[in-house]
């Protein structure tokens, strides 16, 4: 019997909810590449309930003690010493969500010897030491798609949010204010901009399809180029490189994983080739940028706003930079995990967690490192290697 071990973000300060705005959620059954949304045997939830936090559990105490395994659940996860290192020496299954990421490092790994499956609750399996799983033979897999629209869909209210000013006009209304010019200053129509995304997968093709109706002009860039059709139906311009579509844009929004390849890609260098004053979403991941160079473009009105729910680590230091540079909107990473997305993460873990301890195959869209290499989604869109590099610093926020 198995001993898996759920590290999940803290309920709210006021307690798990008793009640919720909505009495339910549309039910998603296929996502727009044809792809179903997970199909576990059964669940024990219900759609639209907290399951992300300590006490939603992901819904999987009853499936797992009635198995005979046993469920740990922690928001304790970083420091030494804290509940997560406390259990890995006999966990079996270590499940983490990206948006309270456990840290797997290569050291943590070493101290877990029985470990060998990760499962990434939501997609981004970067918080794990991709290199050591290989080496070890640990499985890391993800649920693929569960929440590529949820970001989508922040993307563009962010990308809204910034270029038409929202936040800091919202902020004068709270204050009892009337300054309209105070808020124009620097507000400005999305129309006829242009606009790109740092990769064209899942998410950043939901972008592109999403902004097409507000009569913009869309870029991207990525490894492998979209099918033509797509092309010519949203009217894409496609860039070699990160470079080129930066130099054009006037809102660039990053849509990669973090791997080798992307971390601390937009770094000083890459900022002094925007268009001064463009606006730089990222709900990807924080280590995609150098911090601090973020903070000097802010300063110096090379970047007019940037936005995003991604950090690093995670949860920020209190004292993180981004919380008080000028001119950003960033919330904490909330953007996969509305309660709707939850619902199908929950179920996504349940089908991976079912196939595993029934010796049936993970799908293969799911994967990301198995039998000691990329596979998988893993395969096609990561790069070997580790971005766990400064993740114990996650340990200073309780501090
Ligand atoms: P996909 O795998 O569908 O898309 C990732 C895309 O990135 C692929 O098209 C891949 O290209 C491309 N890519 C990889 N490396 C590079 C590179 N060096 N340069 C340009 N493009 C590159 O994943 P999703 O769209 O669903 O998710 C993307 C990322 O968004 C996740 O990995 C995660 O980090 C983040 N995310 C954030 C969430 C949040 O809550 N904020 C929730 C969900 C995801 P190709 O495959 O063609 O090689």
């Amino acid at each position: 019997m198995a001993k898996v071990v759920c590290v999940l973000y803290d309920d709210p300060v006021d307690g798990y909810p008793k009640s919720y705005p909505r009495d339910s959620i549309p039910e998603i059954k296929v996502y727009p590449d044809g792809q179903t949304a997970p199909t576990p045997k059964s669940i024990d939830f219900v759609p639209g309930t907290l399951l992300g936090s300590v006490s939603g559990e992901l819904g999987l105490r009853k499936f797992l003690e009635s198995q005979g395994h046993t469920l740990v659940v922690t928001s304790d996860k970083d420091g030494p010493g804290c509940r997560l290192e406390q259990e890995l020496p006999d966990a079996e299954v270590v499940i983490s969500q990206p948006f309270w990421p456990a840290y797997l490092t290569r050291e943590r790994i070493a101290k877990a010897p029985k470990l060998k499956l990760a499962l990434t609750a939501g997609i981004g399996s970067d918080h794990i030491d991709l290199q050591a799983a290989m080496e070890r033979g640990i499985t890391v897999a993800e649920i693929t798609y569960c929440n590529s629209i949820s970001v989508a869909e922040h993307v563009v209210m962010m990308i809204l949010s910034l270029v038409r000013n929202y936040l800091p006009s919202y902020q004068w209304v709270v204050r009892g204010g009337w300054n309209i010019a105070d808020c124009v200053t620097r507000s400005y129509d999305l129309e006829g901009m242009e606009v790109g995304t740092v990769a064209a997968g899942r998410i950043g093709l939901a972008v592109l399809r999403r902004l097409k109706p507000f009569d913009v002009k869309l870029h991207y860039t990525d490894r492998h180029r979209l099918p033509a059709s797509v092309e010519k139906e949203l009217n894409l311009t496609w860039h070699p490189n990160t470079e080129s579509l930066v130099r054009v844009c006037d809102v660039v929004t990053l849509n990669c994983p973090l791997h080798p390849e992307t971390e601390h890609m937009i770094d000083d260098a890459m900022l002094a080739k925007f268009k001064r004053g463009a606006y730089l979403i990222n709900t990807a991941r924080g280590k995609l940028c150098d911090r601090d160079a973020i903070v000097r473009a802010l300063e110096s009105g090379q970047l007019a706003g940037y936005a995003g729910d991604v950090w690093f680590p995670q949860p920020a230091p209190k004292d993180h930079p981004w919380r008080t540079m000028p001119h950003h909107g960033m919330t904490p990473h909330i953007s996969g995990t509305s309660l709707s997305a939850q619902a199908r993460y929950a179920a996504g873990v349940r089908e991976v967690l079912e196939c595993w301890f029934e010796g049936r195959p993970i799908r293969d869209e799911y994967l990301i490192v198995q039998g000691g290499q990329l596979a998988g989604v893993g395969a096609r869109s990561y790069s070997a290697g580790d971005t766990t590099g400064g993740s114990e610093d996650a340990a200073r926020f309780k501090g």
